[in-house]
């Protein structure tokens, strides 16, 4: 049966990765993106010119409306979709929790919980045997963080991330026997642009000495972790972690 995933927030970083690697595997990929189209056309264009298939789809997670027109998008020209990468997330400028404001916190528990809660349900009703659907696989992106905690930087995005290891637990057991495994990854501190969302672009090689080995992770060293995951060498693999984050 032909491969279908679709990865959110796809036009860059560990979302472009993993897009590119699905669709060297042989996987069809749908490659959301929030406002950067011309990046997302780029990794479909990459990928097509290899000899893959993408499509790249618009689309804000935390939008009930969006995802449904996503996974409708997704079905009509690629297939339904067999697999999901929770991978859309954002942070904002470090601080400490006495100097945030709750319009912050809405806008991070919206993209990073809220959009893989809807991106998840979407999926379920799909893959699973229960409503007909053939299985399927999921994949969460959740990080270092939620076991971390990030003070002084953001223990908000921190705190979300918790709830997608929650979200991977819970639900790898709801729907473990409806042919639907869920797992997640956890990166570290990987090399993107999100560090600069914090405010400090360089920070990967500013905490780079904390880390084990002595070095911050690539992107394509987390899309690799993702792969094994929703490959069938991982089939009897679900509601696990895999830390990507050089031994911290
Ligand atoms: P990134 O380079 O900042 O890319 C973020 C991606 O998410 C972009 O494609 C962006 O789309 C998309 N996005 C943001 N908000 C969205 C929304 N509401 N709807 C749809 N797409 C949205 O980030 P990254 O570092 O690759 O991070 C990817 C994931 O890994 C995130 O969940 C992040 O929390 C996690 N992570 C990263 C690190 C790290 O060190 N980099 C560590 C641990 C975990 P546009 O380009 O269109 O805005």
């Amino acid at each position: 049966m032909r491969q279908i995933v679709i990865v959110t927030g796809a036009s860059r970083g560990i979302g472009a990765a993993t897009a590119t690697r699905a669709a060297a595997r042989g996987y069809a990929v749908c490659v959301n993106y929030l406002r950067s189209r011309g990046a997302a056309e780029r990794v479909v264009t990459d990928i097509r010119a290899a000899g893959g298939q993408a499509e790249a789809v618009q689309a804000d997670v935390a939008s009930d409306a969006d995802v449904a027109r996503l996974f409708e998008t997704c079905t009509a020209r690629l297939g339904t979709p067999t697999a999901l990468v929770n991978n859309a997330g954002i942070l904002e400028t470090q601080m400490r929790i006495d100097e945030m404001d709750a319009a912050r916190w809405q806008r991070v528990f919206a993209t990073n919980v809220l959009g893989s809660f809807l991106c998840a349900r979407e999926a379920v009703r799909r893959m699973s045997t229960r409503h007909g659907g053939a299985g399927g696989a999921i994949v969460n992106v959740s990080s270092g963080a939620s076991r971390l905690g990030s003070p002084g930087e953001y223990v908000d995005y921190a705190a979300s991330k918790g709830a997608i290891d929650t979200l991977t637990i819970g639900l790898a057991r709801e729907v473990a026997a409806e042919g639907i495994r869920v797992n997640a990854v956890r990166p570290g501190f990987i090399y993107t642009d999100i560090h600069a969302s914090g405010g400090e672009p360089g920070r990967v090689d500013r905490v780079k000495t904390s880390v084990p080995m002595q070095r911050g992770g690539r992107a394509d060293e987390v899309a690799a972790a993702i792969l094994w995951l929703l490959s069938d060498d991982a089939s009897y693999s679900t509601g696990t972690f895999i830390d990507v984050m050089g031994g911290k």
